[in-house]
């Protein structure tokens, strides 16, 4: 599906209710050779530093040693906010698996994020990433199953491990739920450790709230008896090891994002 009216990158920014900054020059940014139909989008983080909200975004439109500007099409920085950098072509693909992947086939979307694993994608930065790429699938007539990671695209495979600690699975569902509804929520609670029972020194905190508001049990924050004795029902319904340990697996079987 090729739209027949060029796509203001603004616009569809504008359109997911987030700020949006347009960067000086942006609809005349890009570099030689142009667009062809964009058939995917391409997410990354910008294993830049910590902090401020963007604080590379001097690098996507400039570029770096070894590589020019620009980058990326959009910024998404820590806020939420969403940065418009480039209307034309950018680098930010390189090598990749299929030609549906590359620069000229694809939207950029670099999220600001160190890229280390810990650094967390805040419940904002996260919504804008879902709800950016649903606006550019229903701009450039995409499906959710087209919204791709970078560590998804490229060649050889394991080049890349970007966007680290987003999980893409999710994304997609997520972008396919705003689709369907624009409303829908997009912001998934975070575990970040493994829950395990230890009567001796019982877990207690958000995470485990966030699990047992999705098991429906009582919402009391302890790691116990009890709630374990759920999350292992709910493994052997899901023919998962009913170990009663909240994984990955468990996690993201029950809707949450899985910071391992
Ligand atoms: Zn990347």
């Amino acid at each position: 599906v090729s739209p027949t009216k060029p796509v203001d990158l603004a616009q569809v920014a504008r359109s997911t209710g987030a700020a949006v900054v347009e960067v000086a020059g942006w609809r005349d940014r890009g570099h030689a050779g142009g667009m062809g139909a964009v058939a995917t989008i391409v997410v990354h983080h910008t294993a830049g530093p910590a902090g401020d909200d963007m604080p590379s975004l001097d690098v996507l439109v400039r570029g770096r040693a070894g590589l020019a500007g620009p980058l990326a099409h959009y910024g998404i920085g820590r806020s939420g906010k969403i940065y418009v950098v480039a209307a034309g072509l950018c680098w930010h693909a390189g090598q990749v698996r299929d030609a549906s992947f590359a620069n000229a086939s694809a939207i950029g979307i670099e999220a600001e994020n160190v890229g280390d694993g810990v650094d967390p994608w805040p419940s904002a930065q996260r919504t804008s990433t879902v709800r950016l790429s649903a606006a550019l699938c229903r701009a450039y007539g995409l499906t959710p199953g087209r919204v791709l990671g970078h560590r998804e695209v490229c060649a050889p495979v394991g080049r890349k491990v970007d966007p680290r600690g987003l999980d893409l699975s999710m994304l997609r569902s997520d972008v396919k739920a705003v689709l369907a509804e624009p409303s829908a929520p997009t912001a998934r609670p975070v575990l970040r450790r493994l829950l395990v029972l230890d009567l001796d020194d019982m877990m207690h905190g958000k995470d485990v709230e966030a699990v047992q508001g999705r098991l429906g049990v009582k919402v009391d924050g302890w790691y116990g008896p009890l709630t374990v004795s759920v999350v292992r029902d709910w493994q052997r319904r899901h023919r998962l090891d009913p170990d009663g340990i909240v994984g990955p697996a468990t996690a993201r079987g029950l809707g949450l994002t899985w910071w391992g």
